[in-house]
């Protein structure tokens, strides 16, 4: 950490940070929370208001993670907060049905056309695991096609990369995924309809469906070439596979009814998490009602959850979902577009070569001067920069993704004195990235 020309004291944060790497591994309880692609100290937050945070030192920020996509309505939303009391002061887990859970279903199901029942889960990963089962249960089939750089939670499957050459199949990303999870596994580069259709000519009648995140935020901001959500569409219909469309973190985010809301192609399921919890574990998966009723207790493919549905998250998601209306997804857009022209501004000024992509108000920097439309185009980038960057920025009191390869967030409470806080503390930043060396 010290090594860090830009390093400066967290002494408290480092405390917590010792505290906790005696007792869990690396200190963390989600990889990228541990600050290794940036180093230095893990901040440990202690509470939010609207846009800002304060860490364990005291110190404030404008926060450009929110909690990596759910607190679209900055933190601490009063009415999020009294829906939750409210619900919390009944108790908090029954096991048996409630009507939180249907009331939050019947929102989501008005709001995406195709969505027409929904299963509720606690995270993305089941979500998307639970879709994927559902995907094989219903075509009867075993392989599923997914892209670099895309991500779905750590379901085994998923946690696969390509192998060497477009034939083969994928290999594990990590040790404890077999080769045969990952074997039924294919993995593509995005926006590449060619090497789909060639994998679904190479295995008629194997592939059970195509996962693909609805707009790619988990290798930054990459958003699908025109017709390329559409192609594969149409290439599971002739194929007899379902298109299956990870809307966790776009999902009431991109828009009312997700990237579905903007690019308005059918998928035949789709998964939800992050902002449909307010905050809290709550996620859900759903689609075709001939698909969902292949689902227990209704249909034989087994799917259970013993806080699924859980009535105080449930309460925080529909008080959360029921603000978001048109003039909130205005609002969310307008600052996005403001934070990117003066994120553009600021390293256009220093000469730092980026390319800025945003798809509605999910965006991020690449410190590269091409166009990012898959995984290889975003690796290529040079993420030292990136680290300068972020180091200047935080020391400065914002908040950002400490990874070149997250989407940035911002919500409702973003105003005017956020974004100036923001505006302020570019200059240096981009200075700092214009000077960066490669280690
Ligand atoms: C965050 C995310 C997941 C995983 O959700 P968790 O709740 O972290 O398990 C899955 N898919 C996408 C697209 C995500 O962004």
């Amino acid at each position: 950490m010290s090594e860090l020309p830009y390093s400066y004291d967290a002494p408290v944060s480092q405390a917590l940070f010792d505290r906790a790497s005696a007792v869990t591994p690396g200190g963390v309880n989600s990889p990228v929370r541990a600050f290794r692609a940036v180093g230095g100290t893990p901040r440990f937050m202690v509470s939010g208001t609207g846009p800002y945070l304060t860490d364990a030192d005291g110190r404030e920020y404008v926060d450009l993670v929110c909690s990596w996509g759910p607190m679209i309505l900055g933190h601490s939303h009063p009415e999020v907060i009294a829906a939750v009391q409210e619900a919390v002061s009944r108790g908090t887990s029954f096991g048996t049905p409630g009507e939180g859970e249907v009331a939050l279903a019947e929102e989501m199901v008005a709001r995406i056309e195709p969505l027409e029942e929904v299963r509720l889960v606690s995270s993305g990963t089941e979500a998307t695991m639970s879709a994927i089962r559902l995907a094989r249960g219903f075509t009867r089939r075993t392989k599923v096609i997914k892209f670099a750089g895309c991500y779905h939670g750590h379901v085994d499957s998923l946690l696969a990369a390509a192998g060497s050459g477009v034939a083969t199949f994928a290999l594990p990303d990590t040790p404890g995924v077999t080769g045969a999870q990952a074997g039924d596994t294919i993995v593509l580069p995005y926006n590449d309809l060619e090497a789909v259709q060639e994998a679904f000519h190479r295995h008629p009648g194997e592939i059970a469906c195509v996962i693909t995140e609805a707009s790619p935020g988990n290798m930054g901001v990459v958003p699908p070439l025109p017709g390329f959500n559409q192609g594969l569409k149409d290439a599971c219909q002739n194929n007899g596979a379902l298109f299956v469309s990870d809307e966790v973190m776009t999902g009431f985010r991109t828009s009312r009814a997700g990237w579905y809301g903007i690019d308005g192609v059918r998928p035949d399921l789709m998964t939800f998490g992050k902002v449909m919890g307010g905050g809290f574990p709550a996620a859900a998966f759903g689609g075709r009602a001939d698909v969902m009723a292949h689902l227990a207790p209704a249909g034989p493919v087994y799917q259970a959850g013993t806080l699924s549905g859980n009535p105080v998250a449930t309460a925080a998601g529909l008080a959360q979902l029921r603000l978001l209306d048109d003039a909130a997804y205005a609002r969310i857009d307008d600052v996005s577009t403001r934070i990117q022209s003066l994120v553009s501004e600021a390293l256009a000024k220093e000469g730092v070569a980026h390319t800025l992509q945003s798809a509605s108000n999910m965006f991020s920097v690449f410190f590269t001067d091409r166009p990012v439309r898959d995984y290889d185009d975003a690796r290529a980038q040079e993420s030292f920069r990136f680290t300068a960057f972020f180091h200047s920025l935080l020391a400065n009191g914002v908040y950002l993704p400490p990874s070149s390869f997250e989407s940035w967030f911002v919500s409702t409470a973003h105003d005017d004195q956020a974004v100036q806080r923001i505006a302020d503390a570019l200059p240096a930043a981009a200075r700092a990235a214009a000077e960066a060396t490669a280690a």
